[in-house]
């Protein structure tokens, strides 16, 4: 099943589609996050209304408003591990024997076909992300490894945007990522039933069509089911959770020389089987 937020005459709805072509509106779940609290659906309910085409419907951030921080990991891929040393030995080096863990706080994530701020006078670096988003789908606590696959609800995309001067001057990343308009998501989630787990998807990112990143999910360091555990023991991971994985490489502060995002650059983040997220810079 795939899951969307709408917006259809100023109102915000939910929306599932088993293709991704038709829609058809839940007049029964109130947003995003209880519906996953709900656990989802299998199939269309019989009260649920199709979205004529030509409708006037756009589609936004299946979570605009993430309930909670998104967590994050950094340095999870092993080529990105060494063009972020690169750029930044102080803020990216150094040996690592578990996972890095940080958090973004979100307060409106945009959808696809929204901008994406650029902030002139504040940020110089301006990056793109694109990562597998994981959505927890029932309360997490003390997850075993072997156990963790049914807890996530499902998979979507999100582009960490990232400002490299204030994530490298503050030391603490929080900031450099938790700007208005830093974390875009989309277009839908994809229930966790429809892929294989862990999930092995292509990934890319192209900007101004060029491709920047182009990987798989498969080759994750720590993968989904070990940051769940990890994460979970101590840690109750609530519905609704977001967690975004990390980023493969090929993220401007890796080109030589770096190269940032401008005004009017278009960033389009894909994930087999997901979708595409596609976001202008403003
Ligand atoms: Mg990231």
């Amino acid at each position: 099943m795939r899951y969307y937020t709408v917006e259809i005459n100023g109102r915000e709805a939910v929306a599932v589609s088993t293709d991704g072509k038709e829609l058809y509106l839940l007049p029964q779940a109130a947003d995003m996050n209880e519906l996953i609290r709900s656990g989802g659906i299998r199939t269309i309910p019989e009260d649920a209304v199709k979205l004529e085409s030509g409708s006037a419907v756009r589609i936004l951030s299946p979570i605009p408003r993430p309930a909670q921080d998104v967590l994050c990991l950094g340095i999870n891929y092993a080529a990105h591990a060494v063009e972020a040393d690169r750029f930044s030995s102080e803020a990216f080096g150094g040996e690592r024997p578990y996972p890095i863990f940080f958090s973004k706080r979100v307060n409106y994530s945009q959808g696809t076909g929204a901008g994406i701020p650029s902030y002139p006078d504040l940020v110089d670096s301006l990056d793109y992300e694109c990562e597998l988003g994981v959505i927890i789908g029932k309360d997490a606590k003390n997850v075993a490894r072997e156990d963790a696959a049914e807890y996530v609800f499902g998979y979507t995309i999100v582009n960490d945007v990232s400002a490299r001067n204030l994530q490298t001057r503050h030391k603490q990343w929080y900031f450099g990522k938790s700007l208005d308009g830093f974390t875009p998501m989309g277009p839908c989630i994809v229930s966790a039933d429809e892929f294989a787990f862990p999930p092995q998807l292509g990934i890319s990112c192209l900007v101004n069509g060029e491709v920047r990143q182009d990987s798989n999910t498969g080759y994750l360091i720590a993968g989904i089911a070990e940051i769940i555990s990890i994460l979970s023991e101590g840690m109750t991971l609530q519905a609704g959770t977001i967690i975004a994985t990390g980023t493969p490489s090929g993220v401007g502060m890796g080109m030589t020389p770096p190269s940032f995002l401008k005004a009017g650059d278009v960033v389009e983040c894909r994930i087999e089987g997901i979708g595409s997220l596609q976001n202008t810079i403003c």
